[in-house]
């Protein structure tokens, strides 16, 4: 016999009903994005791999964690996209799209990382940007949309996470006076921070290792660096989150796990999943990466949220069940021929979601099919109703009584008894 094939690791295979809640929450976001202005992009799922390099040379996702394609001459020129704000901002640089350009996605990403429960090298994310504005609403608007769309579909865990990167003059400064602490501990530091450090001292901050804990606990903070300018801004964005009731709390060494942004960035957490894994979503400000992909100069902002770890954090907060059957009627049949077919194609070109069975089973298999598909009627045609011109109507999930319905009537007749059981 041959070998069972399986997912590759990492990956994992999505069936019913994990899958109907994931289409439903991707609808959900791409609804609520809409109503606030914005329109869906298509990224491409790879790109060239200088794209995410100028993205994120001294990170982690870039430097260690790409799917590389290999071309046919064995050179790696293109990668998948390890997630899908590069590929918004070099669309940006491509296109030159009227701002503010107001967009969203959803889709898969691809990181080669060491998998566990809510890591996979394969998962989706779903997403907003706004380009081509600086406007502190516009960081808040953009923070208001994760928000509410968290709270739409029962999250009550999830907390905000605030912080500011600055820009310019600020950064620059406060950099010098990381790099001036950190190499004052550099001893103390571990190997692997030793050398981001030399690459981008800010990601110091972003290190997970115990032994990084107290260094990087007393280091010098971006807030009290920042530029009078970048102060206003974070101040700003404050009070457009405080005016929406939207609470946060101040993450002075938050940086993100990629290098561009700048100014306000933010993360989302859960505390209803496990602590390594708590990150439903985050994202912020990265007002040079459109300039970096070759662009104009535009400011940029926006988001991405972890489709697979809100869909865990619905499960440990017990909310967001999988959406009803979506067939309201089954057919059952016991006569050979097309009746059930027909019967079928009819009910669904009417805009009644039906379905059937196969294979010439006896009645009693074709019952119980027509009960597991969570239908309300079963449709039962048989030789001696059809003789008469009728087919026979059996409510599923409520107690009245099945009846003989003229078979042209069919359409109206179901239409009527989904009616009478709706609620
Ligand atoms: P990031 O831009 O890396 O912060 O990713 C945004 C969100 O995507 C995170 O908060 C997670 O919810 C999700 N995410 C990132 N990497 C993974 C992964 N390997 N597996 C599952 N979800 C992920």
């Amino acid at each position: 016999m041959a070998d069972t094939f399986q997912a590759p690791r990492g990956t994992r295979d999505i069936l019913a009903p994990e899958s109907e809640r994931w289409h439903v929450l991707v609808a959900r976001f791409a609804h609520a994005a809409r109503q606030a202005g914005y329109r869906p992009v298509i990224p491409p799922m790879f790109e060239d791999l200088a794209v995410f390099q100028r993205v994120g040379e001294s990170t982690d996702v870039v430097r260690k964690e790409m799917f590389l394609l290999e071309a046919r001459d064995g050179d790696a020129r293109q990668a998948l996209r390890p997630e899908q704000t590069a590929s918004v901002c070099r669309m940006f640089a491509q296109h030159r799209p009227a701002t503010p350009w107001k967009v969203f996605y959803s889709g898969s990403n691809f990181r080669y990382e060491r998998p566990q429960k809510g890591r996979y090298r394969q998962f989706d994310q779903v997403g907003a940007e706004v380009l081509g504005t600086d406007d502190p609403d516009v960081d808040v608007e953009i923070i208001a949309l994760a928000w509410r769309f968290f709270e739409q579909i029962g999250l009550r865990q999830v907390s905000l996470q605030l912080n500011s990167l600055g820009d310019g003059e600020g950064r620059a400064n406060y950099l010098a006076s990381l790099r001036e602490y950190f190499g004052v501990h550099v001893g103390a530091l571990s190997a692997q921070s030793r050398e981001t450090l030399s690459i981008n001292p800010l990601r110091v901050l972003d290190s997970k290792r115990p032994e990084d804990g107290e260094i990087v606990a007393g280091a010098p903070r971006m807030v009290d660096h920042l530029s009078p300018q970048d102060r206003a801004h974070f101040d700003g964005v404050r009070a457009g989150l405080d005016a929406l009731h939207i609470p946060y709390e101040l993450t002075p060494r938050l940086v993100r796990g990629l290098d561009y942004y700048t100014r306000t960035t933010f993360e989302f957490a859960s505390a209803a999943l496990d602590a390594a894994q708590n990150a439903v979503g985050g994202g912020g400000r990265y007002d040079g990466l459109v300039a970096d992909l070759g662009g104009p100069g535009v400011a940029g902002v926006g988001f991405a949220l972890g489709v697979d770890r809100i869909l865990l954090a619905c499960d440990a907060e017990e909310t967001f069940g999988p959406p009803p059957s979506a067939v309201d009627v089954f057919v059952v049949s016991t006569v050979a021929g097309t009746d059930a077919l027909e019967l079928t194609a009819e009910l669904r070109a009417a805009g009644i979601g039906a379905d059937r069975a196969f294979d010439s089973r006896s009645m009693k298999s074709q019952m119980k099919a027509a009960d597991r598909s969570g239908a309300r009627l079963a449709l039962i045609v048989g030789s001696q109703e059809l003789e008469s011109g009728n087919v026979m109507l059996r409510p599923l999930r409520a107690d009245t009584h099945q009846q003989l319905v003229p078979r042209v009537e069919v359409v109206a007749r179901v239409r009527a008894a989904l009616d009478a059981t709706e609620s």
